[in-house]
């Protein structure tokens, strides 16, 4: 596969063309960001470390038959993936609350959500991703009321699939955004899954074992990426 020009650069991604029409490169950069890209660092081995956690995820999820744009690593910080036109919505899954929940309604960091939360935020950096609900994505066309119901079905099925498998390496799975995209007429999950978009807990102990070691500088960012991937079983060698 011949890598082509740079599509788009994201804060921690960017997306190559390549001579097939259908399929991209993404590279996944030591670059990390948080608050909107207000703090920003480079850490040695983060493009590689969330390049394989990212493939070992999207294994999982496809196959427990979860459609993903994921096809196949191809160097150490680069994946090969489907293009797909992307849907400008996030949507989280929270089992725990914490992060913007709480801003938003003074809950305590923490408390166990039964059953899980479902919200969706419009993908605009301009306007800080506000928090949007489903007759807001279909009335300005970001997704159809199918669309959305597919997009919330695959979210939930992929916290089944994620929950089981990060309690085997006693974790708890906090909350995580997901983002996706059509390829033809299919809703395929795209963009990533690494400890960048997630919120991961050592079980026993509730210690932060993902972005927020970053945001909230706790040290240790990508050590710690590292023993939520060898938990789960990933090398990193
Ligand atoms: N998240 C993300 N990208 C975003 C916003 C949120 O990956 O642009 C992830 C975040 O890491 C967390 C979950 O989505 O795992 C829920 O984030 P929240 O709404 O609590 O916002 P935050 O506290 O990150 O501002």
């Amino acid at each position: 596969m011949e890598k082509r020009d740079e599509l788009y650069a994201g804060k921690a991604k960017s997306v190559y063309l390549t001579d097939d029409p259908d399929r991209y490169i993404m590279v996944f950069r030591d670059d990390t960001s948080a608050f909107d890209g207000q703090k920003k660092e480079k850490l040695a081995r983060k493009g590689m470390v969330n390049n394989r956690f990212n493939a070992f995820v999207m294994e999982k999820l496809q196959a427990a038959g979860i459609p993903t744009h994921f096809e196949r690593v191809l160097s150490d910080t680069e994946s090969v993936v489907k293009r797909l036109d992307m849907i400008p919505v996030e949507c989280v899954v929270r089992n725990f609350a914490a992060g913007s929940l709480c801003r938003r309604l003074g809950v305590e960091e923490g408390l166990a959500l039964n059953p899980p939360t479902f919200e969706l935020f419009l993908k605009n950096d301009a306007l800080h991703d506000p928090m949007i609900n489903e007759s807001h994505a279909a009335a300005f066309g970001w997704a159809t009321e199918s669309d959305l119901a597919t997009m919330r079905t695959l979210s939930f099925r992929v916290n089944d699939v994620l929950k089981a498998l990060f309690d085997q390496g006693d974790m708890l799975l906090v909350d995580y955004k997901l983002e996706f995209g059509r390829f033809g007429n299919e809703i395929v999950l795209g963009d990533e899954f690494s400890p960048d978009g997630c919120r991961i807990w050592d079980k026993s102990t509730r210690k932060k074992m993902d972005k927020d070691r970053f945001r909230q500088d706790l040290g240790d960012v990508i050590e710690t990426y590292e023993e939520v991937g060898r938990r789960l079983g990933i090398s990193f060698d």
